[in-house]
């Protein structure tokens, strides 16, 4: 498989050029030249396959002959290693729980088959590879955790000092080996300006093999699309079934992974972009008009997004038609009140416990199936454990979360930090002085 960039569709580059780059030089973004169509051999004998070899189906129709199968399935094997159960919440409504990875976030699914894939693109090279991310809690650990020992790749996760969870930070800075924990001391912007002009240092790029791995990097969409698929699975008759999904969203990958599974055959009506009051997407559905704004803090706050980096992959999907999105995707978006209320109503009526961003996507079914009645079956995704939301959701459930044994153990474990100022010489001698 071959890939364009959004901003010019002659640029067109290998799976390799598209997964180590990361992002064009034209500020596109990558997207697969075709979506086959998965045949209906796959959906017919769904239900016989389980979610590695179900998720091999689908790698294969994206990523083609640029990797040997036996490579690949020991890839998908190793990255989806952990279930995504469709729990049963109430009447008509489901939660697909993407937690059950190391670092109890749906993040976990595209960061540890990112980096096998990454590891196996740069296994003939003789340097090192290189990832820098900038985090403001989530990516960093998901990231560091999925290429913690990976072979040829080495991690360098810049986080603010003093502004993400004492959980996230134990995630990211205990590890150790090849993944390196820098404290910044200044703001997440501050750590993002320092990647940002990492990648553009001329003296850098000499010394070292740099790559990101945020959530613009088309190999973190590819196996988001599987776990809807596996979804599917766990519905009797889907065939035969109208069936909507809510994505809490922020920078819209997961959504935008919903849509490309979708454009394989996934039988889906309708997606629900749920989001917290950062609503640019759903005011665009609302209007028409993309409007990207400074974002806003919230008790939701992996979403709290103010220009989502993969909107112009949704344009790119239906050629800027904005009707066409319409009739896919439908927007709704929720308030930190109305988040902690749904908290509490869900605990108190099914004793189901869900975290702040999982909430949001609740409301978002909720409310469709409410004008939608149509709907045979609303599921909607819990992107992260409550237990990471501790502070936030026992105060609202009156009651207390039990941490789960990986969690607790990231508690147990010794942080290992480096400070650095938010000065970017000194970043750039730290760079140059351990370079691979
Ligand atoms: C990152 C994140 C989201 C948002 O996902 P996008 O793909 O950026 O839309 C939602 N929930 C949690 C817990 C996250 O970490």
């Amino acid at each position: 498989m071959k890939f364009y960039s959004t901003a010019d569709k002659t640029n067109v580059v290998s799976l390799r050029d598209a997964v180590l780059g990361g992002m064009p030089a034209d500020n596109g973004l990558y997207m697969p030249e075709s979506i086959p169509q998965l045949p209906t051999s796959f959906f017919n004998s769904l239900y016989t396959l389980d979610y590695q070899t179900l998720s091999f189906e689908v790698a294969k129709i994206i990523i083609g002959e640029d990797i040997p199968h036996q490579i690949l399935w020991d890839m998908i094997n190793h990255a989806i290693n952990f279930d995504t159960p469709l729990v049963d919440i109430e009447d008509h409504i489901k939660t697909l729980e993407l937690f059950h990875g190391p670092t109890l976030a749906f993040k976990d699914v595209g960061a540890r088959f990112m980096s096998r894939l990454m590891a196996y693109l740069v296994k003939d090279s003789d340097r090192e590879l290189t990832i820098l991310v900038a985090t403001s809690g989530d990516t960093g650990s998901a990231v560091a955790n999925g290429f913690f020992q990976v072979p040829g790749i080495n991690v360098i996760v810049l986080y603010p000092a003093n502004k993400i969870s004492a959980i996230q930070e134990k995630q990211i800075a205990t590890l150790g080996e090849n993944i390196i924990a820098l404290k910044v001391n200044g703001t997440f912007d501050d750590c993002q300006h320092l990647v940002k002009t990492a990648f553009v240092d001329p003296g850098i790029k000499k010394s070292r093999m740099l790559t990101s791995a945020n959530s613009i990097n088309i190999s973190r969409l590819i196996p988001q699309t599987f776990y809807y698929f596996n979804a599917l699975r766990q519905i009797a008759n889907f065939q035969s079934k109208q069936i909507a999904i809510s994505v809490p969203s922020g920078n819209f990958g997961n959504l935008t992974a919903g849509l490309i599974a979708k454009r394989m055959g996934l039988p889906v009506q309708r997606f629900i972009a749920a989001t917290n009051i950062n609503h640019i997407v759903p005011d665009y559905l609302d209007s028409g008009l993309y409007r990207p704004k400074p974002s806003i803090p919230t008790i939701s706050n992996a979403m709290d997004v103010g220009s989502p980096s993969n909107f112009s992959r949704i344009l790119d999907l239906y050629d800027s038609s904005w009707k066409r999105i319409k009739s896919d995707i439908h927007g709704i978006y929720l308030s930190d009140d109305e988040t902690r209320q749904a908290i509490s109503a869900v605990k108190k009526n099914t004793g189901y416990i869900l975290d702040p961003h999982g909430a949001v996507g609740y409301l978002g079914i909720k409310e469709y199936l409410l004008k939608h009645p149509k709907i045979d079956a609303g599921i909607f995704l819990e992107t992260a454990h409550p237990a990471k939301f501790k502070n936030i959701i026992e105060p609202v459930i009156q009651d207390r979360i039990e941490i789960p044994a990986r969690l607790a153990d990231f508690l147990n474990r010794k942080i290992q930090t480096l400070n650095l100022s938010k000065n970017f010489p000194e970043f750039k001698a730290f760079l140059l002085q351990h370079s691979v």
